[in-house]
């Protein structure tokens, strides 16, 4: 019997095609080849340094002896270890490919101030050939960003008590309508933003001026699963991973969490499967997505860093069945944690209007809900390698 055809928001059938992903190797690029793999024809050449977090997806399975075990994938991915900074094969990648995915970044707070010059490089300059290909050959574009090119708030700059911080207009983000607000050049944290807004810039310009066919996405703090490492485990004892993996890796270690100048900022955290459905949403319907930027988020999963502290104590304490630490969090100032030209953005709350009429996607996973489940992960995958390297280091 033949395979029903998939259909796009418009009734007609989807055609098979070939990506490049580039940064295929990372937490979101991991999510994206489950995704394209599981329920979708689509081919994946991807690309990257790294290829750990999609090694399932390569590998062959574990079978019985004997006999030859295949994915029900097989031979639609591919794996392409290379740094686009340097490797004249990237081109030919793109003029093979239907559509190219750009997620390679340096994307960690921890290094904006203190690898200024990296990350931008990272976020500006290698990302600037993706787009000159795409162009000169005529392929379609996804570009991730980041809705860190928003900066600060316009609320932010108000009198803390000032009535005009609770109005949305002053706080509520919007792709065609906010400022992007940042920082002096001192404070390096706006290396990163400032790079990501240079290239949606250029890759806006490369689509007026000649004619690219592009995306932008913007994530707000998309979490779940395989994001970044833990230190000392799957990555660099003194790195500094984004906030979900420093406190995975406090309630692992069941040290206190640690809140940069008291964890006052706002976050709103939307679940990496809800976000996923985005994307595929994009690559999926082109004439609804070409030329839009788009922020990707769950507005209804706001809150303070403190506040995401206190649930994820919580949800951990109910996944390890363990109590809390005694002294559950601790402040710490920015400056110590993250050094000099550390700043941030205060709240960060993305405006649905456009997704929601493109591309009819909402989010559906609670905060509670995300973190139990990502919890259970952490927990399911680093909990013995934590307690085998903390009683060596006693031992020792
Ligand atoms: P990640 O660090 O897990 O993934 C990035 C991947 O790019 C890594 O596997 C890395 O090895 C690869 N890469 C970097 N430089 C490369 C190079 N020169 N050549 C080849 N590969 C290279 O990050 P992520 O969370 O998956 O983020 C993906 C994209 O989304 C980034 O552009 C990031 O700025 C953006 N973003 C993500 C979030 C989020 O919530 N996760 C938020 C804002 C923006
Ligand atoms: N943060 C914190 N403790 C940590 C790690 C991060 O209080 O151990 C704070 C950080 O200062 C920021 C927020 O958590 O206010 C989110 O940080 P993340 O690294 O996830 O990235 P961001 O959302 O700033 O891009």
């Amino acid at each position: 019997m033949a395979a029903v055809a998939r259909l796009d928001l418009d009734g007609s059938p989807i055609a098979p095609m070939t990506i490049c992903m580039i940064g295929a190797g990372g937490f979101i690029g991991s999510h994206l080849c489950e995704k394209l793999m599981a329920e979708t024809p689509h081919t994946v050449l991807a690309v990257d340094v790294y290829n750990d977090k999609i090694k399932h997806l390569l590998d062959p399975p574990a079978y019985a002896e004997g006999q030859q075990a295949r994915h029900p994938w097989d031979g639609r991915i591919q794996f392409h270890r290379l740094n686009i900074k340097h490797d004249s094969r990237l081109e030919g990648l793109i003029k093979m490919s239907d559509l190219t995915i750009n997620l390679a970044a340096i994307c960690t707070p921890a290094d904006y101030n203190t690898r200024p010059l990296d990350t931008i490089y990272s976020n500006f300059i290698d990302a600037l050939p993706v787009a000159r290909y795409c162009s000169e050959n005529s392929k379609r574009l996804i570009h991730f960003s980041t809705c860190e090119v928003y900066g600060k708030t316009i609320g932010s700059f108000l009198p803390k008590d000032h009535p005009l911080r609770k109005d949305p207009e002053f706080y509520v983000l919007k792709e065609d309508a906010s400022p992007c607000i940042f920082g002096p050049i001192e404070k390096q944290r706006w290396s990163y933003a400032c790079a990501k807004q240079l290239i949606e810039r250029l890759i806006y310009a490369e689509g007026a001026e000649n004619g690219l066919e592009f995306t932008i996405v913007r994530p707000f703090n998309w979490i779940g699963p395989r994001m970044d490492f833990i230190p000392g485990i799957d990555g660099p004892s003194e790195g500094v991973p984004r906030v979900l993996a420093c406190f995975s890796n406090n309630l692992l270690r069941h040290e206190p969490l640690k809140l940069v100048d008291g964890g006052q900022s706002q976050r709103t955290f939307v679940y990496i499967k809800d976000a996923i459905e985005a994307v595929l949403l994009m690559i999926e319907n082109p004439a609804r997505a070409n030329g839009h930027i788009f922020n990707v988020g769950n507005p209804n999963n706001e809150v303070t860093v403190k506040q995401l502290a206190e649930i994820m104590i919580q949800v951990y304490s109910k996944v390890s069945g363990e109590p809390p630490a005694e002294v559950p969090t601790i402040d710490v100032s920015s400056k110590e944690f993250y050094g000099e030209g550390y700043d941030d953005s205060d709240k960060r709350i993305p405006d649905m209007t456009i997704i929601n009429k493109q591309l009819g996607w909402n989010p559906k996973t609670s905060l509670w809900d995300l973190l139990d489940s990502t919890l259970t992960y952490q927990h399911r995958t680093y909990a013995e390698a934590i307690r085998r390297a903390m009683a060596k280091s006693v031992a020792s």
